[in-house]
């Protein structure tokens, strides 16, 4: 499986044109273009404690000495939670701009499909490299070795989310008194009780670092 379940797609024009320094007024529209995920790490925003910043995917400390690349420059961000955005900070491969990665180190767009071919979604909703470049984003940028217990806890909630937003559409289908109702709803109440049982392991995990 990809990292991502969809490849992020940023629009042509954003919605805002923000001044220099204003790059936040870009993150409605980069929730949107990352379909609510992480951009690097590919969890969903819907939970409190892993709440979600802009990242410049090449830092700002690179750029704004050389002057040749805004702070608003909407083909730069990043929608990133906390966890990727506060270890990937400034780190880069060059003193270029345009030399994203090279010798195995640095970085992939996280909206270019050759992202997904440095990394990859194991079966139990953890993340591995495929690659040795995948392999530096995985340790040394990102540290998803260290983050693996928060991340597979995450993505076993996502998934469970997913499901009860589906059975919601299918009993909002049918007749609360017929036996198809009664059976998706058994389920549903099944689904939501793990929801809530890996809801409180993660936050005892968060309360715990
Ligand atoms: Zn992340």
């Amino acid at each position: 499986m990809n990292v991502r379940e969809l490849l992020p797609t940023r629009r042509k024009v954003p919605t805002k044109f923000p001044k220099e320094g204003k790059w936040t007024e870009h993150k409605p529209d980069l929730q949107e273009d990352f379909n609510f995920h992480c951009g690097y790490c590919g969890s969903y925003d819907g939970y409190r404690h892993t709440w979600f910043e802009v990242d410049h995917f090449i830092p700002k400390s690179l750029f704004i000495p050389l002057g040749n690349i805004s702070t608003v420059e909407y083909t730069n961000l990043v929608y990133s939670c906390k966890f990727c955005n506060n270890n990937k900070l400034s780190k880069w491969p060059s003193n270029d701009v345009n030399i994203h990665n090279q010798n195995n180190q640095g970085f992939v767009d996280p909206c270019d499909k050759d992202f997904d071919n440095h990394l990859l979604r194991t079966s139990d909703g953890g993340i591995m490299w495929k690659t040795a470049l995948g392999h530096w984003m995985w340790k040394y940028a990102f540290k998803f070795d260290e983050r693996d217990y928060s991340i597979k806890l995450l993505w076993e909630l996502n998934q469970r989310r997913k499901l009860i937003d589906a059975f919601i559409i299918e009993l909002n289908k049918r007749d609360e008194n017929s036996k198809e109702y009664k059976e998706i709803l058994k389920e549903a109440e099944k689904i939501s009780f793990e929801y809530y049982r890996y809801d409180k392991e993660l936050m005892k995990y968060y309360n715990s670092l």
